[in-house]
């Protein structure tokens, strides 16, 4: 095992990864920009090193200063996490370079899964079912409408080096092809620094569902089930769930042997995701491969016992899978929500401030993965997720009441979050009788996102009981104190101010 881990990374998944190596006994190492020196990733990290100003471009996207940063505090592996460089072939490649190791697939595998139009090309080789489409980028737009003619509109160009639902534009006539063409490259180019374009078919009411992999250094690759993430905005995931609905156990092995096939075609090693479409026929295509950890991890963690981070870390040490496929089943169910900070009341505008106040979920089945505190800074340099909320329950709708419960629970101040409108999806008749799919949200996003909880009366009041017992604990231990020379943590003037303060977090004063 590694003695000592750099991380590539901030927010939570920094945290997430501090927490796997301290567990295994592994030090980690933090790296933040100027922007970040305050953040929950750096103190909690064993050592840290600020490598920058707070744009991302100066700072965590900087490889080489980070692979400097990791010789010279003599660690011997780089973690990635997801996002800025997990999935840079020539960052891989440049840490394995520098005598490091890379916690995450090969660069030659990051190459083989990194264009879209070149995983398709590998998946169809190795018989994997693709969505119909091309393997070659456009040249025109008369080119495009003679390959959407063939298919029959509804298509979808997409980016080839594609990621975050950027560059994607569903063409439903001839007509709008050429304007959805121009901004499908200008936003890719933007984005990606790459403008290849090609074209899918454009399925209506499938769902999304991702097949998770594990992948060690001796040829074992196993799947460890699927993961529903259907509830998007924007071709962006919101809510995840494991496992789905729509799956069971003859379906599971059939996509997992399949997503197997792919990784294995690929030279696959570590964790990495392979993302398809599921039909109502429960026919499935293949989408993409995501060859890092992916944000809704947990979900499969929960309810298949295996910690992924930490079996990455060991994946890269060079252990074997200790699991046989068939050990592997996933055990009641679990959910995620994304917490952003975004406000869904005003077209998910993107919100910035300081988190005055914040009050965490807990009790049985509830996991908080977060990179926030009390006193953060939320800023827009980078992305808008704050955190994670988990729950994991022994059926779906225990584990929809846990997360309802949960969100009951949370209070976030200072900006304006996500929150109000996961609890209005947990509350939704379509969401809980399962019937979603990845069109859905868009469909209903109108209702989810208008109307005040009917919850919100609960959370009310649970706020002004919390408080008042936060404030009757206060009281004996003034009048116990009052005696004594010591200045009082406490006393009665401050008695009104909890109360404004309650007042004001059930929204009855500003
Ligand atoms: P990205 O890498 O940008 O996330 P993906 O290929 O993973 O792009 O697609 C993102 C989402 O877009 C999918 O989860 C799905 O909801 C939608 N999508 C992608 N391809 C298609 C398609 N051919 N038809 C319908 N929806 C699609």
């Amino acid at each position: 095992m590694f003695d000592k881990i750099l991380i590539a990374n901030r927010g939570e998944i920094a945290l997430r990864i501090v927490r796997a190596c301290r567990e295994l006994g592994v030090r980690s190492v933090a790296v933040y920009s100027e922007a970040d020196a305050a953040a929950p990733h750096v103190r909690e990290a064993d050592e840290a090193v600020c490598i920058g100003p707070a744009p991302s471009a100066e700072s965590y996207l900087l490889g080489d200063r980070l692979i400097e940063v990791a010789l010279r505090l003599g660690a011997q592996a780089i973690h990635p996490g997801y996002g800025f460089l997990a999935e840079r072939e020539w960052f891989a490649q440049a840490v394995t370079d520098a005598g490091l190791v890379f916690i995450g697939p090969p660069a030659s595998a990051i190459a083989a899964m990194g264009s879209k139009t070149a995983a398709r090309q590998l998946a169809l080789d190795a018989g994997v079912p693709v969505v119909p489409g091309t393997q070659e980028a456009l040249t025109d737009a008369d080119e495009a409408r003679s390959i959407a003619d063939r298919f029959g509109y509804p298509v979808l160009l997409k980016a080839a080096a594609g990621g975050g639902g950027k560059g994607m534009r569903v063409v439903r006539e001839a007509a709008e092809m050429a304007d959805a063409l121009d901004s499908a490259r200008r936003e890719a180019r933007n984005a990606f620094g790459d403008d290849a374009v090609y074209v899918e078919k454009y399925i209506e009411g499938p769902r999304h569902v991702e097949i998770q992999l594990l992948a060690d250094q001796h040829g074992t690759v196993l799947h460890l089930g699927e993961r529903e993430c259907s509830i998007q905005r924007r071709h962006q995931k919101m809510i995840e769930e494991a496992p789905s609905v729509a799956v069971g156990p003859e379906l599971r092995a059939r996509m997992g042997e399949t997503a197997v096939a792919a990784a294995r075609a690929a030279g696959y090693v570590n964790a990495g995701t392979c993302e398809f479409l599921l039909d109502r026929d429960g026919n499935f295509y293949f989408l993409e491969m995501n060859t890092r950890i992916q944000v809704e991890h947990p979900v499969t963690e929960l309810v298949m016992g295996v910690d992924l981070v930490q079996w990455q870390i060991r994946i890269a040490a060079g252990e074997r899978l200790p699991f046989s496929q068939d050990q592997l089943t996933p055990n009641g169910w679990a959910i995620e929500c994304r917490i952003t900070s975004e406000d869904p009341a005003n077209g998910f505008l993107p919100s910035t401030g300081r988190v005055t106040y914040l009050h965490l979920p807990s009790g049985p089945g509830v996991r908080w993965d977060g990179g926030i505190e009390t006193g953060s800074e939320v800023g827009l340099f980078y992305d808008p997720m704050l955190a994670k909320l988990i729950v994991h329950a022994r059926t779906r709708e225990q584990a929809i009441a846990r997360m309802h419960r949960a969100l009951l629970e949370l209070t976030i101040e200072g900006v304006d979050t996500s929150r109000d409108f996961h609890l209005r999806v947990m509350e939704n008749p379509d969401y809980r009788s399962g019937d979603i799919s990845i069109q859905w949200l868009e469909r209903n996003l109108e209702a989810l996102t208008q109307a005040p909880p009917p919850a919100e009366g609960v959370r009310i009041a649970a706020i002004a009981a919390a408080l008042l017992a936060d404030a009757e604990r206060v009281r004996p231990a003034v009048a116990i104190r009052s005696d004594a020379a010591s200045p009082a943590v406490a006393n009665d003037a401050s008695a009104p101010s909890e109360w404004a303060r309650a007042a004001r977090l059930a929204g009855l004063r500003r």
